[in-house]
């Protein structure tokens, strides 16, 4: 097995969304994230975008469901 030492070393860092490790370079352009999903989810946007929240349930909505 050839050495590394003639390798670029590639920083790693940890996801701050899911814990794994994570190219910190140009190449990776989600940085410090691992993926666009984490970056996304750390953003709030993923959330957003999945589960829209229009207007919240009132106690009157409730108690017509109820009686039908
Ligand atoms: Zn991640």
């Amino acid at each position: 097995m050839p050495s590394d030492s003639t390798q670029k070393k590639v920083r790693l860092v940890a996801c701050p969304e899911c814990g794994e490790p994570s190219e910190f370079s140009p190449n990776n352009p989600f940085r410090p994230f691992c993926s666009e999903r984490c970056k996304m989810v750390d953003l709030g946007i993923w959330a957003n975008e999945g589960y829209r929240i229009e207007t919240p349930i009132n106690s009157d909505d409730l108690d017509s469901e109820a009686l039908n």
